[in-house]
């Protein structure tokens, strides 16, 4: 069974002053002597100051998204490589908002997890279904057409995470029924072996979508469930601590 993760994505939000419930997580788990692994991905504009304010910690911290390129004249944007060198360990690439925010396929999703492979930061791959790809019953097909398209070609599962987030359930409250999870997570895992990656047991699959203290137990007692990517809980430290403790 592969180490849970659980990760903060705090999106677009957070000044210098939100570090503050940074260091307040990690204080919080200084005692911890077992645990999941814990990650932090504020925005770019934070990741070096957050890494000073966890200099001492086991928490780790990454990016957000990256471009495919290493360098180059692309005004605004941050590559792999860059993410690796301020020390980031894991990289979120494909989330809903930027699929549908900024018009991402999964194929160059898959670009992108190749780039963060390419500078050997762990990619964490995201994908889930609308609403309506849910009411016409297309749940399942919708992830297979994603995680096939985003996850490149031959990849060790050790190498990468996944992240099924329905998108209904990113910042409403609402969470798919605890044998929905199972049934997407028992048929991503079926679908990574089906497509030939080496060592799939080994690939740490992610619940995401409204995460709170309150549902990430029965949440993590789930089959095939290695974790969470966890959004606005994850700016309150005490929220995020409760997460992480369950
Ligand atoms: C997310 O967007 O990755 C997410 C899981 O958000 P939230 O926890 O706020 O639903």
């Amino acid at each position: 069974m592969p180490k849970r993760l659980i990760a903060g994505n705090w999106k677009m939000n957070g000044l210098k002053s939100s570090l503050v419930e940074a260091k307040l997580v990690s204080d919080g788990l200084s005692d911890a002597t077992d645990g999941p692994e814990v990650l932090i991905c504020p925005p770019a504009t934070l990741i070096s100051s957050l890494r000073d304010t966890l200099a001492d910690s086991a928490i780790k911290f990454g990016g957000q998204d990256c471009h495919v390129n290493a360098s180059g004249a692309h005004t605004g944007d941050i590559s792999a490589e860059m993410l690796a060198d301020l020390g980031c360990v894991y990289g979120i690439v494909g989330h809903s908002e930027r699929r549908a925010d900024h018009g991402e396929s999964s194929e160059l999703v898959a670009s992108k997890a190749s780039a963060l492979i390419r500078a050997g930061v762990v990619p964490i791959i995201c994908i889930g279904e609308t609403l309506e790809e849910r009411k016409a019953g297309s749940t399942l097909a919708v992830l297979t057409t994603q995680l096939k398209g985003s996850v490149p070609d031959g990849l060790d599962g050790a190498g990468f995470v996944v992240a099924y987030e329905p998108v209904w359930a990113i910042g409403t409250g609402l969470i798919p029924e605890l044998s929905d999870i199972e049934e997407a997570h028992g048929h991503l895992r079926k679908t990574l072996e089906e497509m030939g990656v080496a060592n799939s047991n080994a690939a740490r699959l992610l619940y995401g979508g409204s995460v709170k203290p309150s549902n990430a137990a029965e949440i993590l007692s789930i089959a095939n469930v290695n974790g969470a990517l966890v959004g606005g809980a994850s700016l309150k430290a005490s929220d995020f601590l409760g997460i992480i403790r369950s």
